[in-house]
């Protein structure tokens, strides 16, 4: 059991690749696809036009999905065995990390349900255990922290616990009685993100979205007599800003006030993933930002992590994607 623990500590961070289809409206304006999964773990750039530049024009990576990838072959074979560790005891986390319109919420909503299944499958595969599964779901736009459960916009504070660690205050958590509840409280989340000034593309480009599962587990056997056999741990399923958030330059000038928006936690996030693709120990920045202090439980320790950096294979969109590919080499 020791060893196994230690062995998870050294594990690296996985770092998936998903490359979405060119959608309909871009094949109808002529867009070209430029990018092209040549084999499971390869990504190449094919443009003609730059043949013979500088460019690196082959990627590697644990895996690579190609544009005609189902979200479930994405999760069965990317995320799955790091989501379901948590009915063991595991923390971890799961992000979507790309550029605007790039696939991070089509991705990280099929992967989110398709645990949710796999976690009932799970538990009711083990009856000589008693599961709690717990549902919890946050925005974090600007720095502010907004819960997506409520429909009170004051917005939610971190608190520093002795015992647990960061925690946010007043946050709601529902305990799941069954898949449609499940359900329920994604239409709730989503209603609640389409509430504010900004329309929903704008807004879900600016913020980060946590949706926490925690599961609990103790043997029937010694319920209510020894509390040493309880198992607790979250998996925390995180839709990010737009990656165009992390590289727009200042000098880029026109917008000024959305300037100043450089978003903290996505930069602060790039650094501490960058230390944890090194190694898990040493000083990792987790206070400088909102997601990352939420996250540190799911990110430090012996906590597992896969990054989905999903990728648009338009040619018009080849700046954001090479970004996108930059980020994932230095996490991996
Ligand atoms: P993001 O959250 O990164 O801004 P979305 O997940 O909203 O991007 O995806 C943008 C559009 O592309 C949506 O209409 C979505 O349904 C579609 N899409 C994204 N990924 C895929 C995919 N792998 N296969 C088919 N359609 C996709
Ligand atoms: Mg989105």
């Amino acid at each position: 059991e020791k060893m196994q623990v230690m062995g998870a500590r050294e594990e690296k961070i996985l770092v998936l690749v998903r490359l979405r289809p060119l959608s309909e409206k871009e094949v109808v304006a002529n867009e070209v696809a430029d990018w092209e999964c040549i084999n499971d773990t390869t990504i190449l750039y094919r443009n003609s036009l730059r043949e013979g530049s500088l460019f690196p024009s082959a990627y590697t990576f644990d895996r690579v999905f190609r544009g005609d990838c189902s979200t479930r072959q994405v999760h069965e074979e990317g995320t799955k065995q790091i989501a379901l560790s948590v009915v063991s005891g595991i923390n971890s986390s799961i992000f979507a990390y790309g550029q605007t319109s790039s696939g991070k919420t089509y991705t990280m909503n099929g992967i989110t349900e398709q645990t949710v299944a796999d976690i009932f499958d799970y538990i009711n595969k083990h009856e000589e255990r008693a599961f709690v599964l717990k549902f919890s779901a946050i925005e974090i736009y600007n720095e502010a922290i907004r819960d997506l459960l409520s429909s009170d916009n004051t917005p939610l504070r971190l608190r520093d616990d002795p015992e647990r660690g960061t925690i946010v205050e007043k946050v709601m958590e529902e305990t799941l009685r069954d898949w449609n509840h499940f359900n329920d409280l994604v239409s709730i989340c989503e209603a609640q993100r389409q509430i504010g000034e900004t329309s929903l593309n704008e807004r879900s480009s600016r913020s980060h979205q946590i949706l926490r599962l925690t599961v609990e587990s103790s043997a029937r056997e010694f319920l209510g007599k020894d509390n040493s056999t309880t198992l607790a741990a979250s998996v925390n399923f995180v839709d990010l800003a737009g990656s165009e958030r992390a590289s727009q330059s200042l000098s880029a000038g026109t917008r000024l006030k959305e300037g100043c928006h450089i978003n903290r936690s996505l930069l602060t996030l790039g650094t501490v993933i960058r230390k944890l693709s090194k190694g898990r120990n040493g000083h990792i920045n987790y206070r400088d930002s909102k997601l990352t202090r939420i996250l540190q439980p799911a990110l430090g320790g012996n906590a597992r992590t896969a990054i989905i950096c999903t990728l648009s294979p338009a040619r018009s969109h080849v700046e954001q994607t090479r970004n996108t590919l930059l980020f994932a080499c230095c996490a991996k």
